[in-house]
C-alpha cells in the first residue's frame, strides 16, 4: 500500500477554506517557513480510498475477539462517543471563563465523585494523559508527603516482579531507586521477601491487584500495613479494575494513591496511541499535593476551578487532561450504574474463569484454580517439545480472524500467553474460540513445521524481526 505522500500530483486537493473572516496579522519574519510545507496533495476521492484501505488492513474490538491481556479491550459502547461528539462538549476552549463552561465543569466533578467513590479515594486528579503518566503523578504525590514532613531519607519504591513494566520505569523516573518484591510460586506478593527489603527508607509500595498474572493477594491487608507500619504509602496500580468494580477498593484495602486507566476498565477507545486518560486519586492526606487546577463546587452550586493550592506538585498536563475521554467514562458510568458496574466486573471474571478451565487441560496454565480477569497459559512445554513458541501460534490465530492475546508477559512465566477476554463477548464467541485454540495446538503438535509460516492471510506476513531490530525505519523520509 502506498503512503498518502506518494499518492497525489502538486496543486490537487480538497481543502476548501472559508473566506477569512478575521484582520489578517502580519507576522514576524523569523516565524515564516523557509520551505514549503510537506503536505499530501490528493482529492477527495483519494483521499477517502487511502482511509478506507487503512481501515481494513487494521484490526480493532469492532472486527473480532481482541483479548489482550492486561490491556481490557472491551466494547466501547457508541452512546459515550455520541455524548463526547455534543457540540456544548467539543467545541468549548480552555480558556473560556468558568460560568460559561459550568457543564464541563459537572462532568468532572461527577466523575470524580463516582470514581473516587468507586476507589476508596477522596480526590481526584484528570491531567494524566495515560496509565504510566498517572503512575509518575501518584509517585509525585508520595514524593512530596514524605517531604513535606522532613522524611526525605525515602527514596525507595518496592515493586513486585508480576508489575506492569511501567510501574519500575515511573519510579525510576519519579528519581526513586527501585527494589524488585520476588513472587512466591503460587504467583502471589512474598510477603516474607516484602518484610526484609521494607525499612526506614521505604517511600512507598506499588502493587496491581489482581495482578498482571490475574490473581487476587489475599493478604493485601497485611501487606499495606506492613508498609504503613514501617512510614510508607501504598500505590495501587489500577489501570486493569476489570475485576473488581463495585466488589473491592483499592481505598479499603489499604492503598492511599491510585491511578485509573479510562481507556481501558471504563471503556473509551484505545490502542493506536490515544488519547488516553490516567486520573489519579488519593486518600486526603495527599489532595493538598494533587496538580493544580482541582474542580471545586461553591456554596451557591456553581462550580469553579480551584489554582491556589500552595502544597501542588504543579501542572502535569496543559489545562484539564483528555477531557473527552473523561466525558466517554462518565457517559459509561451513568448508563451501567451502581449495580451494572458490579455485573460488569462479574462476567469479566467469570468470562475469563470460562475459558481458562476450558483450555487448562490443553495448554500448561501455571495458576490453574481460579482466576480474575485475566489468566495466563505457559507454552514452555510446547517450546521444548515441538520448537513451537509463543510467538508462532499468536501468529495462527491472525489467520482465524481473531486477535492473539498479549505475549511473553508477565515475564516471570516463560512463553506466556496472557488472555483477557472481558465482559463484553458472548458464550458462543469464547466458544469459538476455544474451538481455535484448541486447532491450533493440535497442528503445533502434530506438524509443528508448519507452525513457522503463519500468518497467511494478513497484509503483512511475518516480519523478520531481527532485521527490524537491526535496522529500525522509524519515520517517512521524502524521497528526493
Ligand atoms: C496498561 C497498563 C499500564 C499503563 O497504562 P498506559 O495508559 O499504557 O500508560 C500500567 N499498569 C497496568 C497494569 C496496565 O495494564
Amino acid at each position: 500500500m502506498k503512503l498518502i505522500f506518494e499518492k497525489g500530483r502538486e496543486g490537487r486537493g480538497s481543502a476548501l477554506l472559508p473566506p477569512c473572516d478575521v484582520p489578517i496579522v502580519e507576522v514576524e519574519e523569523k516565524y515564516i517557513r523557509k520551505s514549503d510545507l510537506n503536505i499530501p496533495q490528493v482529492s477527495e476521492p483519494e483521499l477517502s480510498r487511502h482511509y478506507t484501505e487503512l481501515m481494513k488492513n487494521t484490526f480493532g474490538v469492532n472486527d473480532g475477539f481482541y483479548p489482550l491481556g492486561s490491556c481490557t479491550m472491551k466494547y466501547n459502547p457508541k452512546v459515550n462517543e455520541d455524548m463526547a461528539k455534543l457540540p456544548e462538549f467539543l467545541e468549548v476552549h480552555p480558556l473560556q471563563p468558568e460560568h460559561t463552561v459550568q457543564g464541563c465543569l459537572a462532568v468532572m466533578a461527577r466523575s470524580e465523585e463516582y470514581l473516587c467513590e468507586i476507589t476508596g479515594m477522596d480526590r481526584m486528579t484528570f491531567q494524566p494523559a495515560a496509565g504510566a503518566h498517572g503512575e509518575y503523578t501518584g509517585l509525585q504525590l508520595i514524593r512530596a508527603y514524605h517531604k513535606k514532613r522532613g522524611d526525605e531519607k525515602r527514596d525507595k519504591i518496592l515493586v513486585p516482579d508480576s508489575a506492569h513494566g511501567t510501574n519500575p520505569a515511573s519510579a525510576a523516573m519519579a528519581g526513586f531507586t527501585v527494589i524488585n518484591v520476588p513472587s512466591t510460586k503460587e504467583g502471589y506478593v512474598d510477603t516474607g521477601e516484602l518484610k526484609k527489603v521494607v525499612g526506614e527508607d521505604t517511600a512507598g509500595f506499588m502493587l496491581t491487584n489482581p495482578n498482571t498474572l490475574g490473581l487476587f493477594d489475599e493478604k493485601i491487608l497485611e501487606i499495606t500495613d506492613m508498609i504503613h507500619r514501617a512510614g510508607g504509602l501504598n500505590y495501587y496500580d489500577g489501570a486493569n479494575l476489570n475485576a473488581i468494580m463495585g466488589i473491592a477498593r483499592p481505598g479499603d484495602m489499604g492503598f492511599d494513591v491510585v491511578h485509573l486507566n479510562l481507556h481501558k476498565t471504563f471503556s473509551t477507545p484505545h490502542g493506536g496511541g490515544g488519547p488516553g486518560s490516567g486520573p489519579v486519586g488519593c486518600k486526603a492526606i495527599l489532595a493538598d499535593y494533587l496538580p493544580s487546577p482541582l474542580v471545586c463546587c461553591k456554596e451557591d452550586g456553581t462550580y469553579r476551578l480551584e489554582y491556589n493550592r500552595k502544597d501542588s506538585i504543579g501542572r502535569v498536563k496543559g489545562f484539564y487532561g483528555n477531557f473527552l475521554v473523561v466525558v466517554r467514562a462518565l457517559t459509561y458510568l451513568l448508563t451501567l450504574g451502581k449495580e451494572g458496574l458490579k455485573h460488569t466486573s462479574e462476567s469479566a471474571v467469570l468470562n475469563a474463569n470460562y475459558m481458562m478451565q476450558h483450555l487448562k487441560n490443553i495448554f500448561s496454565v501455571p495458576f490453574p484454580e481460579h482466576c480474575m480477569h485475566e489468566f495466563v497459559l505457559s507454552l514452555e512445554e510446547l517450546k521444548k517439545e515441538k520448537g513451537v513458541s509463543a510467538l508462532d501460534v499468536a501468529k495462527a490465530m491472525l489467520d482465524y480472524g481473531i486477535h492473539p492475546p498479549t505475549m511473553y508477559f508477565p515475564l516471570i512465566i516463560p512463553e506466556a500467553l496472557m488472555v483477557e477476554p472481558t465482559e463484553t463477548e458472548t458464550k458462543e464467541t469464547l466458544d469459538e474460540v476455544i474451538a481455535i485454540y484448541k486447532q491450533i495446538y493440535e497442528e503445533a503438535m502434530n506438524h509443528p513445521e508448519t507452525m513457522q509460516d503463519y500468518p497467511q492471510s494478513t497484509v503483512v506476513g511475518r516480519p523478520d524481526e531481527v532485521k527490524a531490530a537491526r535496522n529500525p525505519i522509524l519515520r517517512y523520509r521524502k524521497k528526493p
